[in-house]
């Protein structure tokens, strides 16, 4: 048994938060959120015992949970509004969707697993987080019938900023989504679209999973 499972869950939770701002998640607003949601919940079977650590994690379906302070620093650049709706690409734990739903009015999310989303629709039930819809639907096209958004978070990694999703993004609005070439490694960027078009930064490195076209067979 390691130390941290010998902590009791104030002192867990502290060092969890001690990690998030020692790695520049610094927003008021997106570190309460963090501290309501427990990741224990969204990490299940052999590794749950290191859901605290600010690690990524295999999830069911050869997916991953994001790395707590990548989700902490994409929320933070994403800056989604109380008003606000967000579509979220990739569902995955749920874990991302479920820290959304406390900054904002409503959360779409998608993941083309099934049992990724029942799964996170249960989580979703029991923690009585009822601003958030889960689909089973390839994100890569968005969710046309919910369009346009105030934001979108993709959490899977691609070429290119999906076409679909650029054109479901408000006027006003913005996308933070890993986009690079290869699979080892991405870049993280922020998309805001204005009356004039879309401008891009580059915020920083990131790992993420492919975003894949079209449903899983689970
Ligand atoms: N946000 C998640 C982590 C996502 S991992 C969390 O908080 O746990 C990336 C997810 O993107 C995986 O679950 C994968 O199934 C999903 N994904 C990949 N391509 C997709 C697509 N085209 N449409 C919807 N989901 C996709």
């Amino acid at each position: 048994m390691s130390d941290e499972a010998a902590d009791t869950p104030a002192e867990r939770q502290m060092r969890f938060l001690f990690q998030l701002r020692s790695r520049g998640v610094t927003d008021p607003r997106v570190l309460a959120a963090m501290e309501r949601i427990d990741r224990g919940l969204f990490v299940r079977g052999q590794f749950s015992d290191r859901s605290y650590e600010d690690t990524p994690l295999p999830i069911p379906c050869g997916q991953t949970i994001s790395q707590p302070s990548v989700v902490g620093l994409m929320t933070q650049a994403l800056n989604p509004g109380q008003r606000d709706t967000v579509l979220e690409i990739g569902t995955g734990s749920g874990y991302q969707a479920a820290v959304l739903a406390g900054l904002c009015r409503r959360v779409y999310t998608v993941d083309r697993h099934r049992r990724l989303v029942t799964e996170a629709e249960a989580l979703f039930q029991k923690l009585g987080l009822h601003n958030i819809t889960a689909q089973i639907a390839d994100g890569s096209r968005g969710l046309p019938d919910q369009a346009p958004f105030d934001r979108i978070l993709v959490t899977a990694a691609a070429e290119d900023p999906p076409g679909p999703l650029l054109a479901q993004l408000k006027i006003g609005g913005i996308m933070v989504v890993p986009v690079g070439q290869s699979d080892a490694v991405q870049t993280l960027i922020r998309v805001t679209r204005s009356e004039s078009g879309f401008s891009y930064d580059e915020l920083r490195q990131v790992r993420f999973v492919p975003l894949v076209e079209g449903l899983g067979q689970t």
